[in-house]
């Protein structure tokens, strides 16, 4: 009967309910041992000048391989960790690792660290960059913090306080996944912004999707207007590249100039490009 076959239902839908349920909790437990453990890596993902095609530098990815799990990504478990409170430890492990590679790297690159809508609410964030800063010997001027819009939308005059400080040490803020979030350009001359990332989801619709193309376009040009640097993320093609390199994007970033690497192999990557350079 019909009634028969929705408590079936009801019980399927309970028991993979109580599955997921399990499987969150399995998750936490083995990502609070995970913080214990210091399971995390850095890998590194370069950065391109669209003008000249050189590294200017690349963007920190916090990547965990879990004993049990294996590779666990970044999307599944930094908002775990936010929820449970630790994104702001590996937040700040993720920050201080990086700036000692970064400091050590030929050249002056550049490093961009990805911040947590979390960690931007602890009034104890730029204390934190100014403690990684000091403790590496990166100049400040070689650092970026990535935010998202979802960080700005809430409790806006915390976040702009903590931002101001952070961009009185030097440091400069960008924002990541732009025209994803809510996008309201009122945050671009509100809030002490830089550099514009272009959403690899308009990207990857480049060049033949007419919206996407658009779109790309007009955050160009906005950040033209408002003397905003501008990276395109998540190129995959030569198409893509070209592109952009027409709109005038300052840098460029994805799988087909590079991908995340581990510390030791991006060390490598920049020690051959300055050798090369220097010949
Ligand atoms: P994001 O900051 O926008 O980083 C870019 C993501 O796009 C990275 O994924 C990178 O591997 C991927 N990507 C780069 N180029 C391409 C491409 O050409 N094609 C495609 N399909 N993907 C590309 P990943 O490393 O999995 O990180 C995902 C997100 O996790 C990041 O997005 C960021 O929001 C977050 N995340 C990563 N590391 C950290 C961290 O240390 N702290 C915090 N709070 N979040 C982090
Ligand atoms: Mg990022
Ligand atoms: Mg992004
Ligand atoms: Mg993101």
């Amino acid at each position: 009967s019909a009634k028969r076959d929705g408590k079936r239902t009801f019980r399927m839908f309970e028991a993979s309910l109580m599955e997921d349920i399990r499987r969150r909790r399995s998750l936490e437990a083995a990502l609070r041992q995970a913080c214990m453990r210091d399971e995390f890596t850095i890998a590194y993902q370069p950065v391109f000048s669209s003008a000249s095609g050189e590294i200017s530098g690349a963007e920190a990815l916090v990547r965990w391989t879990c004993a049990e799990r294996g590779p666990v990504s970044p999307v599944e478990f930094i908002p775990v960790a936010e929820e449970l409170g630790l994104v702001s430890r590996i937040g700040a492990d993720v920050l201080r690792r990086a700036c000692k590679d970064a400091a050590s790297w030929p050249g002056g690159l550049d490093l961009a660290v990805n911040v947590s809508p979390v960690q931007l609410l602890d009034p104890r964030l730029p204390q934190t960059v100014a403690r990684a800063l000091e403790d590496s010997g990166l100049q400040p001027e070689r650092l970026e913090l990535e935010i998202t819009e979802t960080a700005l939308l809430n409790n806006d005059e915390a976040a702009l306080r903590t931002l101001t400080q952070i961009q009185e040490l030097g440091v400069r803020i960008s924002l990541d996944d732009f025209g994803t979030g809510y996008s309201s350009l009122s945050y671009l001359h509100r809030f002490p912004i830089s550099r514009i990332k272009i959403d690899k989801s308009f990207v990857q619709r480049l060049p033949d999707d007419l919206g996407s193309a658009s779109i790309v376009r007009a955050i160009a040009q906005l950040g033209e207007s408002l003397s905003m640097k501008i990276t395109a993320e998540g190129i995959e093609t030569d198409g893509q590249l070209t592109f952009i390199r027409e709109q005038g994007c300052d840098h460029v970033q994805g799988f087909l100039t590079g991908h995340p690497i581990p510390a030791e192999a991006f060390a490598d990557l920049v020690a051959r490009a300055a050798r090369v350079a220097a010949s």
